[in-house]
């Protein structure tokens, strides 16, 4: 049988069979179902607690102090507003509900639940424009739709579209909309603005690949594109998956008490996942050609919010896209599912080309996601705002780093320039001020922060009973954190409970009286991605780790796109080495329809593959066309059945072959993050030589 949390692509709301695990008292919330049913005023969850009154001390004083009679983002967002479909649903052709904006109309009377941070309120709010907009004469968004727009330009002979979202259900249906209120034109062009899965995945909805392939459409993506679509996502990808739970909340119910939205828009489409190779690649730094009839100039900007990325300038109607470079909100420096930390210094500089080689002249800057900016002053005071926010973060940090101040100390130090506070150009609805700051040390210096103490400390597991002994036990413990948390003292709370926590995982008190503490913790925040983290951080202590079962789609354009050596490395990591102990091998792989050969070899524990290069004395040769080694890449067919149907040839000693399978290891996405929250767990019968995780990441 498959395994619960089997990783697909469509993870992040795909999650639509959930069930519990066996300390599970609740049922369940799903991509987008069970939660639509629950009252908003009420809490979702048996033990959950409504916001306390430091909490909601904490919203009073942000409304006070917040500009919120600056209205400028609502006229905006609401600018241009064509026609919306009567349904607020888009449904899956596997059947689920692959988008769902009804289950988030609580928000337009959010206020009244008290259990939202305001400023989170009010972007989530933002968010949800639903439909079809102008954004200049020939330029139209369709946004609500997924987690990024879709924006449809004209051409001279049909739609120049950029980023077509997350799935084709989702894309499709932005061109259907388009078709009705515009017109049936062909989609002609795409353009990829960067590397995450929500600005490709949904290509298969809009355009035919043979269309592609006979040159009648043309596909344009920044430098490093088909490299970084794929590979961001696989060394790291069950772990990065399982953290999306925390960072998403993606398997929270919508509802004032769980998931209220993720910033950047409400949520991920769950639906079909595809990509369809460039045609052309951006190579130079700055590229100017025509598209479509219209010229339009790339300027790449890799480093940035992706290691493949380019904004467009469009001189003709004075546009301005600026890709995910700048959107309504600061940005992930550090992004808390796990990435590598991104470089706020470099993402300024570009910010800062862009804004004088085009800003000054654009009259409409639109991106990826949120809305448009009109006029040549809004467009510059945004453009300067963000320029300087990551500018900020990257020097302010610095500067403290550069006194003694460490990665432990830094977001407890570091806060956003105050001029800023006055508008809303750089809300942190996606980066936080906490983990952004956290992050830029990371990227200079690393975890450690010199302290002896932490340089190879106890893991939490085994120091953690050494400070209940010494704090005088769980009684002591459980009667401060009380106190703490009626003080209103949540992170306080949370310091001494997590000990107790991993001291005694199956105390259930205390992983509850922990959970009160996230709560609070989660409600009082800003920054979506730490609200889920601390609500799913509170779910999982009092319901246990939920468990799902998601639609198996490892896309084969997914693996289709990742490179033999990559798929090589990735079995690398699978194999437990302890497992591989006096193991040594080496094995030549041979794929003659793409011309390849990868030696590869096994010793000390440790699986290399170099490319190019063949052993004289392997212990076995493996030759398979790259077309049949995907189906194993799949999963679909072991390589022992290649084997034996004569599609692999194989020369040596097939046994080796037995030997590495019997050392891989098939990834769960079930792992405890917190102590005691896992239940029965179940087995799996993975192919041996399978990719496994591939994850479509979104930011
Ligand atoms: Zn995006």
């Amino acid at each position: 049988m498959k395994m619960k949390f089997r990783n697909t692509l469509r993870i992040a709301t795909t999650v639509v069979v959930i069930g519990f695990t066996s300390n599970s008292t609740f049922a369940a919330p799903a991509g987008g179902s069970v939660a639509d049913n629950v009252d908003p005023g009420k809490h979702f969850h048996p033990k959950g607690k409504m916001p306390s009154k430091y909490t909601k001390k904490i919203f009073a004083d942000a409304r006070k102090k917040l500009p919120f009679s600056d209205r400028q983002d609502f006229e905006e967002q609401e600018r241009g507003f064509i026609a919306a479909p009567e349904s607020k649903k888009i449904m899956a052709d596997a059947g689920n509900v692959a988008w769902d904006m009804e289950r988030y109309e609580f928000l337009a009377d959010g206020d009244k639940y008290d259990s939202i941070h305001p400023s989170m309120l009010r972007q989530s709010q933002l968010n949800m424009n639903y439909g079809l907009y102008k954004v200049i004469d020939g330029v139209y968004q369709v946004r609500g739709f997924d987690l990024a727009n879709i924006t449809f330009m004209k051409g001279k002979t049909g739609w120049i579209v950029f980023d077509p979202l997350t799935a084709a259900e989702t894309a499709r249906a932005a061109k259907e909309l388009v078709d009705e209120h515009l017109g049936k034109m062909p989609v002609v062009a795409v353009i990829y603005s960067h590397s995450h899965g929500d600005h490709w995945g949904g290509v298969r909805g809009i355009v035919d690949e043979k269309d592609v392939r006979s040159g009648k459409v043309q596909i344009i993506a920044p430098r490093a594109f088909m490299q970084y679509a794929i590979s961001e996502n696989i060394y790291a990808g069950n772990a990065m998956t399982r953290r999306m739970f925390y960072q998403y909340g993606v398997l929270l119910p919508a509802s004032p008490y769980g998931h209220a939205g993720q910033g950047l828009a409400q949520n991920i489409a769950a639906g079909n996942i595809g990509l369809i190779e460039p045609t052309r690649i951006v190579e130079k730094d700055i590229e100017v050609f025509e598209v479509d009839g219209i010229t339009m100039e790339f300027q790449n900007t890799p480093g940035t919010e992706a290691p493949s990325e380019m904004n467009t300038w469009i001189p003709s109607i004075k546009a301005l896209w600026m890709a995910e470079n700048i959107v309504g909100s600061v940005h992930n420096i550090y992004t808390l599912r796990g990435a590598q930390v991104r470089d706020s210094l470099v993402w300024s500089k570009y910010i800062n080309e862009a804004l004088h080689k085009y800003g000054k002249k654009a009259e409409v800057m639109f991106a990826s996601h949120h809305w448009p900016r009109w006029g040549n002053n809004r467009v510059q005071e945004v453009m300067r705002d963000q320029r300087d926010i990551y500018a900020h973060m990257n020097n302010e940090v610095l500067h403290h780093v550069n006194q003694g101040v460490t990665i432990n100390e830094i977001h407890n130090v570091y806060d956003s320039p105050k001029s800023l506070d006055k508008g809303w150009t750089t809300g942190f609805y996606h980066g936080s001020r906490e983990n952004n700051s956290r992050g830029v040390v990371n990227y200079y210096l690393g975890h450690w922060d010199a302290n002896p103490a932490t340089l190879i400390p106890l893991s939490p597991r085994d120091s953690a009973p050494l400070y209940v002994e010494m704090m005088g036990g769980a009684k002591k413990i459980m009667a401060k954190g009380t106190e703490l948390i009626n003080q209103g003292k949540y992170r306080g709370a949370s310091e001494i409970l997590d000990k107790l926590v991993f001291a005694e995982p199956q105390n259930q008190a205390a992983k509850d009286l922990l959970a009160d503490a996230y709560e609070q913790l989660g409600y009082q925040q800003e920054n979506p991605g730490l609200r889920n983290a601390f609500l799913a951080g509170a779910f999982e202590l009092r319901s246990g780790i939920p468990g799902g079962a998601s639609p198996d789609s490892t896309g084969p354009d997914m693996v289709r796109a990742m490179t033999t050596g990559l798929f090589l490395d990735f079995l690398g990591i699978r194999m437990d080495g302890s497992k591989a102990e006096g193991m040594a091998f080496t094995i030549n792989l041979i794929t003659p329809d793409n011309g390849e050969k990868y030696l590869i070899e096994l010793s000390n524990e440790a699986l290399t593959n170099i490319e190019g290069y063949q052993a004289d004395d392997a212990d076995l040769t493996i030759t398979i066309n790259r077309s049949d080694l995907e189906q194993t890449m799949m999963g679909a067919k072991t390589l022992v059945d290649q084997i034996k149907d004569g599609t692999a040839k194989i020369e040596g000693n097939q046994k080796v072959l037995g030997q590495l399978a019997s050392t891989m290891v098939a990834f769960d996405m079930g792992f405890e993050i917190l102590p005691g929250t896992r239940g029965k767990s179940e087995s799996e019968d993975l192919n041996d030589f399978e990719v496994g995780p591939i994850t479509v990441q979104s930011e």
